[in-house]
């Protein structure tokens, strides 16, 4: 596997090459990926019956849309007919 969007810091820690940030890694689909960017670092392999490549999805966070609140209807405004 490529790991050209990886790069090493002084400590010798694989870190994202485009944010600085350590690498996190993915055991359901074994590979490296970034959480600051949310992408893989590494290729994906050339197998097509490779499981894990097979089923990694485009980004590895899932960012899951919070479902717009309906918004309240406005109340009637209840005019003060007393005078
Ligand atoms: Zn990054
Ligand atoms: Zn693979």
């Amino acid at each position: 596997m490529k790991k050209n969007r990886i790069t090493q810091d002084n400590k010798g820690e694989d870190i994202c090459r485009r944010c600085s940030v350590p690498v996190s890694y993915s055991e359901r689909f074994d590979a490296c990926y970034c959480e600051g960017c949310n992408i893989w670092l590494e290729e994906k392999c050339v197998d097509p019956l490779c499981d894990c490549c097979e089923a990694r999805p485009i980004r590895p966070i899932k960012k899951g849309r919070p479902k717009p609140k309906k918004k309240d209807k406005p109340k009637p405004i209840e005019w003060d007919t007393k005078k």
